[in-house]
């Protein structure tokens, strides 16, 4: 298979596989250097993989020059109306390229891929992940010891993680530190393994940090609720002119009412008490900021 997307394939030639994408949003290089490192180790046990991987490479020029994207947001177009889209801007023509090579590496079967999305985040802290909405992608999203946000794909919907969710794909994104810091890249490259031990891919024995890895994801959160849910997005149609205020991170408490930003000169609150997610710190974005709450009662 060539394509520049590509970075690395191993495995034995089985009917399961994972895609694990990294630097889908050129601005964050955690992913790649964590999709790296876990190559790394890879490179030299072919046949103890038990399970085909793909490591794919997101938004090439934006990741040369370090901006989230080009000219639109690689992670907002996944839908047909793009993929068919004509007059192609250089973003649109990625979203080809890697969904050609996906289509490619699926062969028409999704229910034997797995994708796991990698991404960072311009706030301060808090980890987490969000698992497409059908029950074997939510239980991974359980597995990594984090915070799991349910509701949350679909008012993402022309991500990827929709996108191939819809199609039935186990997918996940992962959240995992603020853009390009030593912790995120950490977090990334412990998703990937435990991802790897959840599938049965690789045998304990001969990764035994991965247990490790696992205890320090539920280190990093337990201050944290476990599971939660979506009940407010802030969608921007400008991003030009908003302004959070200083101090919000991933799981900060916010309170109904709290004033939370400044959008065209106007106070922005929160219309619902919970915890506050992916405030906007950067200069590129249409997501000004989530609410979510702890979600208690087992689902229906
Ligand atoms: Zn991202």
């Amino acid at each position: 298979m060539t394509n520049e997307h590509l970075l690395f394939e191993t495995g034995t030639n089985t009917s399961e596989k994972l895609i694990v994408i990294g630097g889908m949003h050129g601005n964050e290089h955690s992913g790649v250097e964590a999709m790296q490192r876990v190559i790394g180790h890879l490179k030299h046990k072919d046949n103890s993989v038990k399970g085909k991987v793909y490591f794919i490479l997101g938004n090439l020029e934006a990741l040369r020059r370090n901006e989230r994207f080009i000219d639109i947001d690689l992670n907002r177009i996944w839908s047909e109306k793009f993929l068919n889209n004509g007059n192609s801007p250089y973003d649109i023509k990625e979203l080809k390229e890697i969904h050609r090579l996906i289509e490619d590496i699926c062969q028409g079967r999704y229910d034997n891929c797995t994708l796991l999305d990698l991404h960072t985040f311009s706030a301060e802290s808090g980890i987490f992940c969000i698992p497409a909405e059908n029950e074997k992608s939510e239980a991974l999203a359980q597995y990594y010891g984090v915070p799991f946000i349910e509701k949350l794909a679909s008012a993402l919907p022309e991500t990827a993680l929709n996108y191939y969710g819809e199609k039935g794909m186990r997918s996940v994104v992962f959240e995992g530190g603020r853009h390009n810091t030593v912790e995120a890249t950490d977090n990334l490259e412990r998703a990937i393994w435990i991802t790897l031990q959840y599938l049965n891919f690789i045998d304990r024995k001969d990764f035994p940090f991965i247990d490790r890895m696992k205890k320090e994801l539920e280190e990093i959160s337990r201050p944290f609720p476990h599971r939660l849910e979506m009940v407010y997005h802030h969608r921007l149609k400008d991003w030009h002119h908003y302004k959070m205020n200083e101090g919000y991170y991933n799981f900060k408490k916010i309170r109904e009412g709290e004033d939370v930003a400044r959008q065209n000169d106007r106070i922005v609150r929160s219309p619902y008490g919970g915890f506050m997610l992916m405030p906007l710190y950067q200069k590129k974005g249409s997501d000004g900021f989530f609410i979510v709450q702890e979600r208690k009662t087992s689902k229906n």
